[in-house]
């Protein structure tokens, strides 16, 4: 354990009023700078209370007057977060209290705590390895509950496991070359040598599917992006609002209302979304409404999900039918019949049943969005990707898988022209120190500086 001589502290809770406001100190002097500010109620020390129990009492500041009435805990290291010693306040969440109690954590001897510091700290401490360490920043920052989940996976190491047990597979790969090496005159039996390929093809493959999991870690992030696209009045921007749940987008009974594209994100059947209401497609002269246009063809283009809308109580147009073509040919489509509450016409071309594309029926007015729900889930289906947590989540976990993937094709290469064995090693601890990026096991530290900075102060 590496405690660190200063001692840092935080308001651990975000600004603003709210029911409880947290402080916390870290490192050697944490439980002695507690002691200080904080006189439990009736005649007990901080000490005389086990750690990790709640102590009510007094925070004071540095003349020995009243704060607040809070709980204190402490917790000695190496079992707490940091892996030093801890201590937090559970304050009442007034943003003036907490900046006295912080003012009287710095007189006692603490220092205000940087970006990350807590996990930081964690993190060297070896409490948490660096996958950990960032799913605990992509925790806060999660859009959806997906996004949560797969943060919550990898925080109990879900990938930093799956990491591992590539790590050890190699680890037995590279400790056969080593007894080669030991043993130089002895020739290699080729069935052994096929046995070793077989072994790093495997964790090729294993290497490949922890690459394809980078996709579904920046649908989290970024959400899927989705564009909403009809003729005008189709619905629209009634379908965003309903799928957003406010009033997001502007709704008219008159054509060409929306006329730049309107951007919204929400989840909807368990996949994070990126809404792009588009201008509705129609040949028009104004030309404010053709610049619109253009942008929807461009949203089209770029979507990773198309929701074609046509109005069901109304006869459905040639127009429909080839805007529902053109978007199949770019991307996932879903035919989407909307105003499902009013009386439908029957459809006048019944090559829509012919068409082979999910189609289902919305009410923005009702609410009605079951079908659509379903239909979105099986566009993106979870299981493809495993379980919680075990994706990579960042470019630089993919960059680094990746470098571990190109050094273990290498090494099947080198194996397969019957290079030497030490050749062979070469590659393959190139590709166990890339591993150990991921997990934090050979980091440089600018690379860690970059990771901490993008937490919050406090965590
Ligand atoms: P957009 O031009 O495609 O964006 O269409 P809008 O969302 O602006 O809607 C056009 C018209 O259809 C408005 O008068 C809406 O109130 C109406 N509308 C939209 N969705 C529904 C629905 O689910 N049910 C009913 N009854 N009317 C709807």
């Amino acid at each position: 354990m590496t405690t660190q001589t200063d001692t840092i502290a935080a308001m651990s809770t975000p600004p603003g009023a709210g029911a409880i406001g947290i402080l916390r100190l870290s490192g050697q002097s944490a439980v002695s700078i507690a002691e200080t500010c904080f006189k439990p109620l009736g005649h007990s020390g901080l000490r005389d209370h086990k750690p990790r129990e709640l102590v009510y009492g007094d925070l004071l500041d540095s003349g020995g007057q009243p704060i607040d009435r809070v709980l204190c805990t402490y917790s000695l290291g190496p079992s707490s977060y940091t892996g030093e010693d801890t201590a937090e306040f559970h304050c009442h969440g007034s943003p003036m209290v907490l900046t006295l109690g912080l003012e009287a954590l710095f007189a006692a001897g603490a220092r205000q705590a940087g970006a990350g510091e807590f996990t930081r700290r964690a993190f060297l401490n070896g409490r948490l390895d660096l996958a950990q360490a960032e799913a605990v920043g992509d925790l806060l920052e999660a859009q959806s509950r997906e996004g949560a989940r797969h943060a919550a996976g990898q925080l109990a190491g879900a990938l930093s496991r799956r990491i591992g047990d590539i790590y050890s597979a190699l680890v037995d790969v590279m400790a056969h070359f080593h007894a080669v090496l030991d043993y130089p005159d002895e020739d290699i039996d080729p069935f052994r040598l096929e046995q070793l390929d077989a072994a790093l093809s495997v964790q090729e493959g294993e290497l490949n599917a922890l690459l394809a999991s980078c996709g579904r870690a920046k649908l989290l992030k970024d959400g899927a992006a989705c564009a909403i696209v009809g003729r005008p009045n189709a619905g629209k921007s009634s379908l965003l609002n309903a799928m957003v749940g406010y009033d997001r987008a502007i709704v008219t009974d008159i054509p060409g209302t929306t006329r730049d594209t309107v951007e919204e994100r929400c989840e909807l059947g368990g996949v994070p979304l990126r809404l792009i209401d588009t201008a509705g497609l129609r040949d028009t002269t104004d030309p404010v409404e053709k610049l619109g246009v253009e942008r929807s063809r461009r949203a089209m283009e770029e979507a990773e999900l198309i929701l074609v809308l046509i109005d069901s109580s109304r006869p459905a147009e040639d127009e429909d039918f080839s805007l529902l073509q053109e978007a199949m040919a770019l991307a996932p489509t879903i035919l989407v019949w909307t105003k499902g509450d009013l009386p439908s016409q029957p459809c006048p071309m019944k090559r829509y049943e012919e068409i082979r594309c999910p189609a289902v029926t919305v009410s923005a007015r009702t609410r009605y969005l079951d079908e659509l729900c379903n239909e979105i889930s099986c566009a993106f289906p979870q299981d493809l990707w495993g379980g919680y947590g075990e994706i990579l989540t960042n470019a630089r976990q993919e960059e680094a898988a990746s470098r571990a993937r190109e050094a273990v094709r290498r090494a099947r290469e080198a194996l397969q022209a019957g290079m030497t064995p030490d050749a062979l090693l070469t590659d393959v601890e190139e590709a166990l120190a890339a591993l150990g990026e991921v997990t934090g096991q050979s980091v440089r530290e600018d690379v860690t500086d970059r990771i901490f900075q993008r937490f919050c102060v406090g965590k």
